[in-house]
């Protein structure tokens, strides 16, 4: 479960977070859409403090933190809730995909070896590439990688898998093998918040879409409701435009 109360986030002068509210249910996937430099990606890394609110509060499964003041421990406690993946898959390059996995668990979990190898062997079955275990990175395609990058944001088990926009950067061939990975991901309940473009994709995987716009949430809905049946007019304007 995450909830979010009044973050406010600026950089300099600029407001870049208003105010967001935000619940996410245990097991919901839910989409974040808006036009370049809505705030979405800051949104995303103020949840594990990536990018410090100046105030607000979060709670991400069982950690709960005060933007305006919190200890290093709180601010550990709540980053190991949820995992991000990025737009550029942020991959080790001197370690094979096995050790990209593995390396959370070992470092965060403390984990021997043999069973991070194991956990880290089992996900790369989940994403398909357990052929590419002993590979390194620059020998895969992006597709590869960035199936590679969730199965390492999976390892830890987070309360919360914060994607941003995890097919951006892939050719256009590349984007429906990530996209089903990611579908089969939020198929098994994981709670998830993905930033996308890909409005087809939130339209069919989101259980609810927020509409992200000048550091607010403008609307949000049901992906069906928000999609066909839009209420605000930026919410019209920027969903036309994509059409
Ligand atoms: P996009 O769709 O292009 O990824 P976004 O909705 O993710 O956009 P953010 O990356 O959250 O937008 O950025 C929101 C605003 O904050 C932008 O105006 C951006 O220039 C500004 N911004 C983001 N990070 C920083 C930073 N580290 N320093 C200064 N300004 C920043
Ligand atoms: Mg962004």
């Amino acid at each position: 479960m995450i909830e979010v109360k009044q973050i406010k986030k600026r950089f300099g002068e600029h407001v870049v977070l208003d105010g967001i509210d935000l619940n996410v249910q245990n097991g919901e996937v839910v989409a974040v859409i808006g036009p370049s430099g809505s705030g979405k990606s800051t949104l995303l890394r103020c949840l594990n403090l990536l990018e410090q609110p100046e105030a607000g509060m979060i709670q991400v499964g069982n950690t709960q933190i005060n933007a305006a003041s919190y200890t290093k421990k709180e601010a550990h406690a709540l980053r190991r809730e949820s995992a991000m993946v990025f737009q550029n898959y942020n991959l080790f390059k001197n370690k094979t995909v096995l050790e990209n996995i593995a390396a959370s668990l070992r470092i965060t979990k403390k984990m021997s070896k043999a069973d991070a190898h194991k956990i880290a062997f089992d996900l790369l079955e989940q994403v398909g590439l357990s052929d590419k275990a002993q590979a390194y990175p620059v020998t895969l395609s992006g597709g590869q990688q960035q199936r590679v990058g969730i199965a390492r944001a999976l390892a830890v088990n987070p309360t919360a898998l914060l994607l941003d926009e995890p097919t951006s950067a892939l050719d256009p061939e590349l984007v429906s093998e990530v996209l089903q990975v990611i579908r089969s991901i939020a198929k098994k309940d994981t709670t998830m918040i993905i930033v996308t473009h890909e409005l087809a994709f939130a339209r069919e995987v989101a259980d609810r879409v927020i509409f992200m716009a000048d550091g607010h949430i403008v609307e949000e809905g049901n992906a069906r409701e928000l999609f066909d049946n839009p209420k605000q007019e930026r919410t019209k304007r920027f969903i036309k435009q994509l059409d």
